[in-house]
Parts: structure tokens; C-alpha cells; sequence
């Protein structure tokens, strides 16, 4: 059974700052793992994660706008990657995508190349492995018993 549900908040109390134990759902990770929480808390200074947390915020604030008295997110995801990449000096991103989302794959890798970012992108079934050879039973491939199927590659 599973016990972190942030998804069933109602409250999303971390979010607003107003978190504390009387209010906090039952399935709340801070109420549950709170040595977790304190751990991470302290880490958050340390200049390697500060390196990453500061900009990460710039470009944040960056792709919110006032819209009607209201802050409105305006930067599409990919493009918080690239602002990120650019306020970090990373030059070199990598995808790993399924081969259902190869399309999308395709256009996020051009838009990175647009940018001047070196790109790696790596499929699923890179590798080329049967679903036979790692002992998947053929009822379970999507074309049929006996069609070549190569299998999702969790471990490479
Ligand atoms: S951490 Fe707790 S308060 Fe925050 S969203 Fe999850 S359940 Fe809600």
C-alpha cells in the first residue's frame, strides 16, 4: 500500500508556507519522513545544491508574468530547460525517451540544437533486447506471440 500522497492534498501547505502537523494529511511525506525533511533542509545550504537551487529560482521567476494582478507561468517547460542550461554554463543535455514519444523527441531535440546545446538522446529499446531473451512470455508482446519485440531498457 502506498503511503506518500501528495496528490490527495488539499492544502498543498509546503506550497503556501503554512505547513504544520495539526493540518497535514495523513499521507504527508514531511509528517511521516520528518529526519528526511530536517536532512534536506541542511543540505539546501551546501554550495553545490545553492549552485543549482538559485538559478533554477532566477529562471522561475523569469517565466512568471503579471497577468490581471495574478502571476501567470508563461515559459513552456522546455524553455525553463534552456534558460536553466544558459544561467548554469551546461552546454550538454540528454533525453531518454520512449519510442511512443518519438515525435516529441524529434522536436525537442531540434529545438535544443536551435540553441546551441549539444544533445544526446537515448530510446527506450536502445539495446535492441528481445522481450524472449530477458524472459518476458509472449502473451505479453503488443504484436502478437512470435513477433520480434524488443524490450523497454530500465538497466543501460
Ligand atoms: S508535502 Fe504534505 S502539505 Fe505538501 S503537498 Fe504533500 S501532503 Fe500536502
Amino acid at each position: 500500500m502506498s503511503t506518500l500522497r501528495c496528490d490527495k492534498c488539499s492544502g498543498y501547505y509546503c506550497f503556501a508556507g503554512n505547513w504544520d502537523e495539526s493540518k497535514a494529511p495523513e499521507n504527508c511525506p514531511m509528517l511521516l519522513y520528518p529526519e528526511i525533511f530536517a536532512c534536506a533542509r541542511d543540505r539546501s545550504l551546501e554550495e553545490k545544491v545553492r549552485e543549482l537551487n538559485v538559478p533554477a529560482a532566477m529562471v522561475e521567476k523569469e517565466g512568471f508574468a503579471k497577468i490581471d494582478g495574478k502571476n501567470a507561468p508563461c515559459y513552456p517547460r522546455i524553455r525553463e530547460i534552456v534558460e536553466f542550461a544558459k544561467k548554469t554554463g551546461r552546454t550538454h543535455i540528454g533525453i531518454a525517451f520512449c519510442k511512443s514519444s518519438s515525435a516529441e523527441a524529434k522536436m525537442i531535440g531540434d529545438i535544443f540544437d536551435s540553441f546551441g546545446l549539444d544533445v544526446d538522446a537515448v530510446l527506450c529499446k536502445c539495446g535492441g533486447i528481445s522481450k524472449n531473451e530477458v524472459g518476458i512470455p509472449e502473451e505479453y508482446k503488443v504484436r502478437g506471440a512470435g513477433a520480434f519485440e524488443a524490450s523497454c531498457n530500465p538497466v543501460t
